[in-house]
């Protein structure tokens, strides 16, 4: 049986557990989301609009206490999970207000096709599966959830099993808002299910957040289904930092790149490539700040790095800490694991790192920094290239024409230039590589699960198309 629980990660301590739903409990809330499809396809964008601004409306009412879940489920600063939630009610409005134009008709040009009218139509799907990562347990559901809503189609979360409360509760705060029953429901089901799921017909496509495994298991399964599936998997971020960058202003940001969500963001900066002029006082400053952040209790307002979400996290990222020191790696700050309750792990920086080391080629997620020396442009875009991931990138320097080669040059989803990394609504967001494939986030976004319709209208008298090639 799946382990379905919110296990608080500053005690260990289980507080509550869920079972998981039966084969038949299962089926009958695909029946309700398949049934609301069918509503919801019919109503107005702006009655949708309406809903979704009610349940933004609700997430600001609510934040604390919203907040206060999170945290107890995975041990996010209370702060970041404030902050979590006020950024899901700035995306629920965005959709809101911005959906009308993302799927209005799009005019095509009617002379070249030989049509006297020719658009694009842009139309709901079905029901879409929603796996999510517990990491931004509202965040990565609502960027999903609020794209698909308004286009019209219906959602199934299943979300990973140490959030369960989370995901009960936005699936309420969608109800609440208005939308019809079935239109976003959470399944509380483990990963095994997830196949039954994909493989039933009035399921039409598939989003996944999470690991590279997950990634392979699901792509498989819904090519074997012939399922659209968007998927956003690990990330193993470049922050390079050149000779011309801002290299106090590099490490502070460095720093909260890394650390953010207590390390373990998909696109948290995991290696710091840093050119020979600059690096050590780049790495000097760097790691100074990294001791100085506070790891406790993630409810303290002081604190600025809590638990790790998992003690099999944690043991993963003292694993590969361990590895590299073991194989002759410095590490310049961190790298004991504490003893006491909670899954801490100490901001940790470790340097001279080689291939055969587990930290050079692995995603690690945690507030671990791998910390490299180069000595030209080129080396740096080898380095940051280096890996099989491809999500997000940045760079810092004050060179304008190094900043226009760094955006066309570094192979990754996405760029930042003196800058870090993050998610906004009007901006697309996803990766290349292992990293995934697909859009979230921006008209992308929504257009991943809308069905784009080609509509031709001919004159009427003549048969439709006389000239074209039928195909
Ligand atoms: P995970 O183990 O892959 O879990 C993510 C979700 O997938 C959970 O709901 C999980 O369910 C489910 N799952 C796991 N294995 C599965 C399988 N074989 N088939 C179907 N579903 C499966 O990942 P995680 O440890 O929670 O999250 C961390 C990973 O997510 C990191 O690699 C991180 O970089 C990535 N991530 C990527 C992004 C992005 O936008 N690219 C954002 C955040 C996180 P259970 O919990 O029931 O196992």
């Amino acid at each position: 049986m799946p382990h379905i629980a919110t296990t608080n990660p500053t005690t260990g301590q289980v507080l509550k557990t869920y079972e998981a739903m039966s084969t038949e409990q299962l089926d009958a809330a695909i029946e309700r989301a398949d049934l609301a499809y069918r509503q919801l396809r019919e109503t107005t964008v702006d009655k949708r609009a309406r809903w979704m601004n009610a349940a933004a409306d609700l997430l600001d009412a609510e934040r604390d206490e919203i907040a206060r879940i999170m945290t107890t489920e995975m041990g996010k600063t209370f702060v970041a999970a404030q902050a979590e939630v006020t950024k899901c009610a700035t995306a629920a409005r965005f959709y809101a207000d911005r959906a009308p134009g993302f799927l209005a008709d799009q005019p095509a040009d009617a002379a070249a096709v030989k049509a006297t009218r020719a658009f694009i139509r842009y139309q709901p799907i079905g029901v879409v599966l929603a796996v999510m990562p517990w990491n931004f347990p509202l965040w990565q559901v609502m960027r999903f959830a609020a794209p698909a809503l308004m286009a019209g189609n219906t959602g199934l979360l299943k979300h990973a099993s140490n959030v369960p409360q989370t995901a009960l509760l936005l699936e309420d705060v969608f109800r609440r808002a208005g939308f019809p029953e079935g239109a976003f429901t959470t399944v509380l089901v483990g990963s095994d299910a997830v196949e039954r799921i994909l493989a039933d017909p009035r399921v039409r496509a598939a989003t996944l957040t999470g690991s590279e495994a997950a990634g392979r298991s699901i792509a498989q399964i819904a090519g074997r289904e012939l399922k659209k599936t968007v998927l956003e998997l690990g990330g193993s971020d470049p922050f390079v930092v050149m000779p011309s960058a801002d290299v106090d202003r590099a490490a502070e940001v460095a720093t909260t790149a890394r650390c953010q969500n207590n390390g373990q963001s998909c696109i948290a900066a995991k290696r710091f490539i840093v050119h020979t002029d600059v690096f050590d006082a780049f790495a000097e400053k760097f790691a100074a700040n990294m001791a100085a952040l506070r790891v406790g209790d993630p409810m303290d307002p002081d604190t600025d790095v809590g638990p790790l979400a998992s003690e099999r996290g944690r043991d993963e990222v003292h694993a590969q800490v361990r590895d590299a020191a073991d194989q002759g790696a410095t590490v310049l700050c961190g790298g004991e694991l504490p003893t006491g309750d909670g899954w801490y792990y100490p901001p940790t920086v470790v340097t001279d790192l080689t291939p055969e080391m587990r930290m050079w080629s692995e995603e690690v997620f945690g507030p671990v920094a791998g910390l490299y020396r180069v000595s030209s442009y080129s080396e740096a875009i080898e380095v940051a290239n280096g890996t099989s991931f491809g999500l997000g990138s940045n760079a810092w320097t004050r060179d304008t024409a190094e900043q226009e080669r760094f955006a066309t040059d570094l192979d990754a989803g996405n760029v930042f230039i003196n800058g870090m990394t993050t998610s906004y609504p009007e901006l697309p967001f996803g990766g290349v590589k292992n990293s995934g494939y697909g859009r979230e986030l921006s008209e992308l976004g929504m257009r991943e699960f809308c069905n784009t319709k080609t509509v031709w209208v001919g004159e009427g008298a003549a048969s439709a198309g006389a000239g074209a090639h039928a195909e």
